[in-house]
């Protein structure tokens, strides 16, 4: 077996980022707990691949056992959109970049939980009896001699870290939401902008969300799931893609970040305002003078698209 080299370009990371499913030479659905393999071929090419073909590989990067990813992916055309003040409007286009969240600083106090107190021991038992059972099943070959107590002992430290992990995972992620729907909401108008006269709510694609923040490997872009907390636990991996079914109604796209070392409460990530704004909306009870002021600003900051009103101030027929 090749050693591993881990040498990892932008362009191996994205292969495999964008292809995380599947093999790129014969199409092979990974399965969790397969090998898939990241390095190159004789002509430096980037590859992503299972076992069959790990062959054509001159040189091994690393290699992963596959585990699914904890979010599913939108299509590449699904509508996303992000309700807005005027003021946090203004700060995308002149600082073309998107502000990411640290977790801790949403009001959300779920934000990254696995579970409600309540149910803390149960999961705790879950887990504890997860590690307990890891320990003794040792690696063929090896043969696990600890003692009861000292597996209890082991699995207690392990669970203890597992927690403190938790809390300091909050600290290193960063989130960027967005709201998934093929029309515009009324109550987001509402939820997301303040002051509602002067709100503005951009609409954009998954797409148009990931190639404008540069196609960045280390940015992952998928929907937000709705668990009952009372019967369900989410994860180590998916505690930051999972929320209370009570948030359903956001409908919530997120981009997430994990940075180890930034210490602010967001980061301010560079964008292609050209790729990611597809239309501009200002709030359905903006005055006529909103709309010009938003037209102003687009084109002081060369962004070429046209501003609508709200298409839900358009009148009835009786
Ligand atoms: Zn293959």
């Amino acid at each position: 077996m090749q050693e591993m080299t881990y040498r990892l370009t932008t362009d191996l990371r994205r292969l495999s980022f964008e292809n995380h499913d599947n093999c790129v030479s014969c199409g092979h659905a990974f399965q969790e707990g397969d090998t898939s393999h990241l390095g190159y071929d004789q002509n430096d090419k980037p590859l992503y691949v299972c076992d069959s073909c790990s062959g054509s590989l001159k040189e091994t990067s690393i290699r992963h056992y596959f585990t699914p990813r904890p979010y599913e992916i939108p299509d590449q055309e699904t509508k996303l959109w992000r309700y807005m003040d005027f003021s946090k409007y203004v700060s995308l286009l002149s600082s073309k970049a998107i502000y990411f969240t640290r977790t801790d600083c949403f009001e959300d106090l779920f934000e990254g939980a696995k579970g409600i107190r309540k149910n803390k021991e149960r999961w705790n038992y879950h887990y504890l009896e997860f590690f307990k059972s890891a320990i003794k099943n040792s690696p063929e070959g090896h043969m696990c001699e600890l003692p009861e107590e000292q597996i209890e002992k082991d699995a207690q430290r392990l669970l203890k870290e597992m927690e403190m992990g938790g809390e300091a995972h909050k600290k290193r992620t960063f989130v960027n939401c967005w709201h998934e729907s093929e029309h515009e909401s009324e109550a987001m108008w509402r939820l997301y902008s303040s002051f509602l006269a002067n709100a503005v709510a951009i609409r954009t694609s998954y797409k148009g969300l990931y190639e404008s923040l540069g196609r960045d490997p280390s940015i992952n872009i998928g929907r937000v799931k709705y668990i009952d907390l009372n019967k369900n636990y989410a994860g180590p991996n998916d505690a930051f893609w999972r929320k209370r079914k009570s948030f359903e109604h956001e409908r919530e796209v997120r981009a997430l970040l994990t940075d180890m070392k930034y210490k602010g409460e967001g980061k301010l990530i560079p964008c292609d305002l050209s790729l990611l704004i597809e239309d501009v909306f200002v709030s359905p009870h903006a005055p006529e003078w909103f709309i010009h002021l938003v037209n102003d600003i687009n084109e002081k900051y060369s962004i070429k698209v046209k501003v609508s009103r709200s298409e839900l101030i358009e009148e009835p027929f009786l």
